[in-house]
Order: C-alpha cells, then structure tokens, then sequence
C-alpha cells in the first residue's frame, strides 16, 4: 500500500516536471533554431561561400531548388528558402505563410517560372487538388 502510494507519487511529480518543462523545451527550441541561423549565416565554411554552393544555389533530392536566404523570414533553420516559394512572394509583393502551398502546374519542380506556378491556401487543398489530378508524387 505504501508502495503504491509512494509510486503514484513519484509519477504525479515526473508529470508535473515534464508539464514543467515543456515551455522550456519551446523556448529552448527557439533559441537554438536563432543560435543555428546566426551559425550558418556567419560560418564561411557554410552557407554561401561554401564551394558546393552556386550562388547560393543548390538543388534538392527530389529537384527543388533551394536558395540561400539567412535574411528571409521564413527560411529554414540551415537559412534556406524554396525557389519556388520565393518567385511566387515576388508576383505577389508579400511574403508566403508557412501554411500557403505552391503547386508546379507542368510537375517538374525545377521549373519555377511563375506560370508554371499555383498557389493553395492550405496544404489539405492542394492534397485534393492532386487526387483530382490523379498525380500524388509531382508537386
Ligand atoms: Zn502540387
């Protein structure tokens, strides 16, 4: 009985520390996301000076073009932007949400002329819009 007691316990005060904790993780999080954008952006091995980098310019796995943007407020947290994304912030004169999806009308993804692009509000509109086209794996 004790026992039980004492293990119930101490498994109130795990949660309560891990309730405790989780702004901190947040925050934590955060902060090191900022600490890595400052890397990168000031690491002349990394980002733009890097050798492997074409001004600025490198392609993805699956043939997107990816930019380097440290400047950009939604870039991600190696300062890089979506080529896409980017052409389609200029047609539009503002900057993209992070829910807002562009879609590549012809499938090639590498092909970012703005009339090949589409833009979706919400990533579940643009999941339709392929189940619609039949084409699951293009973008
Ligand atoms: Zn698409």
């Amino acid at each position: 009985m004790i026992t039980e007691l004492k293990k119930k316990k101490n498994h109130y005060n795990i949660n309560n520390k891990a309730r405790l904790g989780y702004k901190d993780t947040e925050e934590t999080k955060a902060k090191r996301i900022e600490a890595q954008k400052k890397y990168y952006a000031n690491n002349p091995r990394l980002g733009e000076k890097a050798a492997r980098w074409n001004g600025g310019i490198r392609r993805d796995t699956k043939g997107y073009i990816l930019i380097y943007k440290p400047e950009h407020p939604f870039c991600s947290n190696k300062c890089i932007v979506l080529q896409h994304r980017l052409v389609m912030e200029e047609s539009l004169g503002r900057y993209l949400r992070p829910k807002e999806v562009v879609h590549h009308i012809n499938g090639n993804v590498s092909d970012n002329r703005i009339e090949n692009l589409e833009l979706f509000d919400g990533i579940g509109k643009h999941i339709s819009y392929h189940f619609k086209l039949r084409r699951e794996e293009k973008c």
